[in-house]
């Protein structure tokens, strides 16, 4: 046992949890599973911790159980909420509780530094609040570093290669600031109710200055004209994007016949400080 609070089955039968689609519910009920989780941040003990989504608050518990300083939770399903003032009650003064939607709250102001992100994010949501986390005004960000659960799927294309199938913005997005690594898979049936595909949980560690210069916006506008048609020659598929394309893509030593996902992230940002 991690802690004296009820197994998570009675708390979502008591709170009356019945799992919704639109929510992005799929919740884990091993809290030696949730406390794996947690570990795979590293030492939580001088950190606050933001976690999104804490749904019957397995997760909750294994931060506050592995030790997290303070943890930040946002939830927008009001039972869920319900479920997790009786964390906050066992843990007083570590654990507080902001009701609503993530995409609209902004928690910064309700955490002290240095802090990391812990989370298994509702599939809605996930991928743009990554973006989000992602590209900050100012870096470094908030976060030293991340711990997020993803739909496998997106996991990949979290952590790919140049070159490879799942390669793409995504990656590019990551990878120029931030070290990113796939820390442990879990099946569906860990999961209640069971998504229909697997789950995996991405570990995301923050550097202090991006891989290669280049300049945010630049660099975001770019991949994303270059990966909305990937199909394409670059020169075609960045029609329009600065005068004198081609001899730019030449001197970022990109051949204009090269398509999106052949090209590294120190070449789209060669290219991207050209521009
Ligand atoms: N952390 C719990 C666990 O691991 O068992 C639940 C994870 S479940 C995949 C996602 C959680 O995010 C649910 O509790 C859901 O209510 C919540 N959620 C969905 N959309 C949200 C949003 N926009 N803002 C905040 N919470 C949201």
């Amino acid at each position: 046992m991690i802690d004296d609070l009820p197994p998570l089955r009675d708390v979502i039968a008591e709170h009356d949890l019945q799992a919704q689609k639109s929510l992005g519910q799929n919740f884990l009920l091993d809290l030696n599973l949730t406390s794996k989780i947690a570990r795979q941040a590293g030492d939580l003990s001088q950190f606050d911790v933001l976690e999104i989504g804490p749904g019957p608050g397995g997760l909750t518990r294994g931060l506050l159980a592995e030790g997290a300083r303070h943890v930040v939770v946002i939830e927008k399903d009001l039972r869920c909420i319900a479920a997790v003032r009786d964390i906050q009650n066992a843990y007083p003064e570590r654990l507080t509780i902001l009701e609503g939607d993530a995409l609209r709250i902004n928690p910064v102001d309700h955490l002290e530094a240095p802090t990391k992100v812990v989370a298994n994010l509702p599939y809605n949501v996930g991928t743009e609040l990554l973006i989000r986390w992602l590209t900050p005004k100012h870096w470094p960000p908030f976060w030293d570093s991340m711990t997020l659960m993803f739909q496998r799927e997106v996991a990949e294309r979290i952590v790919a290669p140049a070159a490879s199938k799942a390669y793409g913005r995504l990656a590019l997005l990551t990878q120029w600031r931030a070290e990113a690594k796939i820390v442990m898979n879990l099946p569906p049936s860990v999961f209640a109710p069971p998504p229909k595909v697997s789950s995996a949980v991405v570990h995301l560690q923050a550097l202090k200055t991006p891989r290669f210069d280049a300049n945010a916006k630049t660099l975001e506008k770019t991949v994303a004209k270059a990966f909305n048609q990937r199909r394409k020659m670059l020169r075609s598929s960045l029609k329009g994007i600065a005068p004198d394309l081609e001899d730019k893509l030449q001197a970022a030593g990109i051949a204009p016949t090269q398509r999106a996902e052949q090209v590294s992230l120190e070449k789209f940002c060669a290219l991207s400080r050209l521009l």
